[in-house]
């Protein structure tokens, strides 16, 4: 994994509470890192998830068996802004021995935050990791970007292969959780349901995920695409998506 063998450090995933994370960092030193384990980092298989779980969840619970004792804390967001899975995650790993310190974010600490990366110009890659980045940083760090009339949508959360964000065109909009977050409001099922109407989208999620259901929904009453994914992206939804997108484009 990378450049993390001798470092401890703070284990997250999903989107906690501000004040939890502000605890943590008092309570554990504000100079450990945090360290994102819903995300790909070539952890080996714990083989402590069945294969059918979500691709995320098994990133976390092998993420956070690879890097073991360097995680002096996981804080685990079991609340209505991540999933039942996230919540039996947090359970499964306190047994397995870490410290887990749990956090729900309730709808009062909705932040409603202006939305700068989901509307703007620029790849979509870059864009929906910069959101995942203001999870731990404060708002104030966002970069200056431009923003653009969408020609596109991509609703989801963050996929496990980012891969499959390449294809889309950098004036696709962010929708989803993925909007959720930026907007500081994880769980506002209001806001992750909305798209722009007109919009091509293309409603993404994990296999195995609760959200299938949302984005079947979604891309059944918008028109969209839906397309799910277990783990890396192949070529036949690469092949999918491309089309959609190249068939969509409006008309100039
Ligand atoms: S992709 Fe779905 S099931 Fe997996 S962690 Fe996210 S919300 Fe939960």
């Amino acid at each position: 994994m990378e450049n993390l063998k001798s470092k401890k450090l703070i284990g997250y995933y999903g989107f906690p509470e501000r004040s939890v994370l502000r605890s943590v960092r008092e309570r554990f030193g504000s100079d450990l890192e945090f360290i994102d384990l819903d995300v790909a980092r070539g952890a080996p298989d714990s083989m402590v998830i069945q294969s059918t779980t979500c691709r995320i969840i098994a990133n976390i619970v092998d993420n956070a068996m690879e890097l073991s004792k360097r995680l002096t804390a996981i804080v685990a967001d079991v609340g209505e802004g991540k999933c039942d899975r996230g919540r039996y995650a947090a359970f499964l790993l306190r047994k397995t021995g870490f410290n887990v310190i749990e956090s729900r974010f309730p709808p009062e600490q909705f932040e409603k935050r202006p939305l700068v990366y989901s509307t703007a110009e620029g790849s979509l890659a870059e864009r929906v990791d910069r959101i995942m980045q203001t999870v731990i940083q404060s708002p104030s760090s966002v970069n200056q970007t431009r923003a653009c009339e969408p020609t596109h949508g991509f609703w989801g959360v963050p996929p496990h292969d980012f891969r499959i964000l390449d294809i889309f065109p950098p004036t696709t909009h962010i929708y989803g959780w993925t909007r959720c977050v930026e907007a500081g409001s994880p769980g506002d099922l209001e806001m992750e349901c909305y798209v722009d109407e007109n919009v091509p989208t293309v409603f993404f999620t994990q296999s195995f995920c609760a959200k299938q259901d949302l984005a079947h929904h979604l891309a059944e009453k918008y028109d969209g695409l839906f397309v799910d994914c277990h783990r890396d992206v192949n070529n036949s939804i690469l092949s999918k998506v491309e089309a959609f997108i190249k068939l969509s484009y409006p008309s100039r």
